[in-house]
């Protein structure tokens, strides 16, 4: 087989089809988010970024980078080892420790990144649990649906977030099987939120177990940051609550957190948790300042709320399809591949504004989107040139706009 014609012949095609992806090159700059310097062929260029899952500009916080530089320079780089080999450190521990308590729970465990927590736990749970059939939201992320595949176990997929679905399909495996229903707080693409109450009344009639994903969430819902889940008093009847460390909270690793037998579990069987070298030290104490931060401060959770209801009224106004949600992630619906790339290099090359299109298969065919995700960092002038600039593609691309309500 000709090996290099069949790589280049599949990628050819992606480019055809407008979804081939090009990553931007940036450079973040210390205290100058939502700036970065873009680097292109060559040339620096100062880019406003809108679509950064740093969501609130905690990658930036002095008391983040205060934490990581003192850890760093007092424990050094790399972990070195995995957790059962030398890698636990302190500040593993600690870290731990702050994420059961963010969430109520007897124990927490780390991961390396969100998708391997979702991944490990979820393959762990499914493969292990005795005759276990798992119920998946059809909207679940890749990380859970290739955990759950690898599991091979029983996977129902059920109609998203649509509880009486849900319900029917439990009914119908009976009281005999372990079930284990996986689904999400916010989606990230439609930036929805799970119906959470519902589904636990409905997993808690069929002795079901939950896994909830709120890696969307933490941080940014809640009083302490616990995610939707806290916000809605409903975290101590969700067995398993998986989160990032990588977005709202701006550093890296993923966890869960539950009773301690479940934890211990996942801890002691998860291939993805035992071979894998663990955290650095300075990301665990960045962390763990970043979580701290936001168990107590609003500030940032106020200051976001208002830039994305801002930059949700301004878009609005200007007749920018959105889809319409509750939480803070704005997607600015296009519909075309190669509209969404063309809008997407546009802003780029003309107003030094990065926001990556959303081509399938993240989300369905015929549903691309620009993804804008507004910090509390983002000014009014940026919003409106923002605006402006999208607005002025959507003339050029000949898009259609939503009349302003009568
Ligand atoms: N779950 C969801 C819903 C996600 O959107 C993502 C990442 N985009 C992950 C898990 C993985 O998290 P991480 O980026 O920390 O690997």
């Amino acid at each position: 087989m000709d090996y290099e014609a069949f790589f280049t012949g599949e990628l050819d095609s992606l480019r055809q089809e407008g979804r081939y992806r090009i990553f931007a090159e940036l450079e973040r700059r210390r205290g100058a988010f939502p700036r970065a310097t873009h680097h292109i062929e060559g040339d620096l260029r100062d880019v406003t970024v809108w679509c950064s899952n740093d969501y609130l500009g905690m990658g930036q916080h002095p008391k983040v980078l205060g934490a990581m530089h003192e850890t760093l320079d007092r424990c050094g780089a790399g972990a070195g080892g995995t957790r059962n080999i030398s890698g636990t450190t302190h500040q593993h521990a600690q870290l731990e420790a702050e994420l059961a308590d963010l969430h109520g729970k007897e124990a927490a465990l780390l991961f390396t990144s969100g998708y391997v927590s979702n991944w490990a736990a979820l393959s762990t749970l499914a493969a292990r649990l005795p005759d276990c059939v798992v119920l998946s939201d059809a909207g679940n992320h890749a990380s859970m649906i290739e955990g759950i595949r690898h599991s091979r176990a029983e996977c129902q997929v059920f109609a998203h977030n649509d509880w009486r679905d849900l319900d029917r399909r439990l009914t119908a495996i009976g009281p005999d099987r372990a079930k284990l229903v996986a689904f999400e707080s916010v989606y990230s693409m439609d930036g929805d939120i799970a119906p959470i109450a519902e589904i636990l009344d409905v997993c808690e009639a069929h002795g079901a177990m939950s896994y909830i994903d709120e890696v969307h969430a933490v941080g940014l819902y809640g009083p302490r940051g616990g995610g939707v889940a806290e916000r809605e008093g409903l975290m101590d009847r969700i067995t398993v609550i998986e989160g990032t460390l990588g977005k709202a909270y701006g550093v890296m690793g993923g966890y869960i957190a539950g009773s301690n037998a479940v934890c211990d579990f996942v801890r002691s069987f998860a291939s993805g948790f035992i071979f894998t070298t663990a955290l650095p030290p300075a990301l665990a104490a960045g962390a763990t300042a970043s979580i701290r931060h936001l168990k107590d401060s609003n500030a940032e959770r106020e200051a976001h709320r208002d830039r994305v209801a801002t930059v949700r009224a301004r878009l609005k106004a200007a007749g920018i399809p959105m889809l319409d949600n509750p939480s803070h992630i704005i997607p600015v619906m296009v519909g075309d591949p190669r509209h969404c790339k063309q809008i997407s290099d546009w802003l780029l090359e003309h107003h030094a504004i990065y926001v990556q299109p959303i081509n399938y298969p993240t989300v369905p065919r015929g549903t691309e989107r620009l993804r804008i995700t507004p910090s509390p960092v983002h000014s009014d002038g940026d919003i409106d040139r923002l605006v402006e600039a999208l607005s002025e593609c959507w003339s050029r691309c000949a898009l259609s706009r939503v009349p302003a309500a009568a």
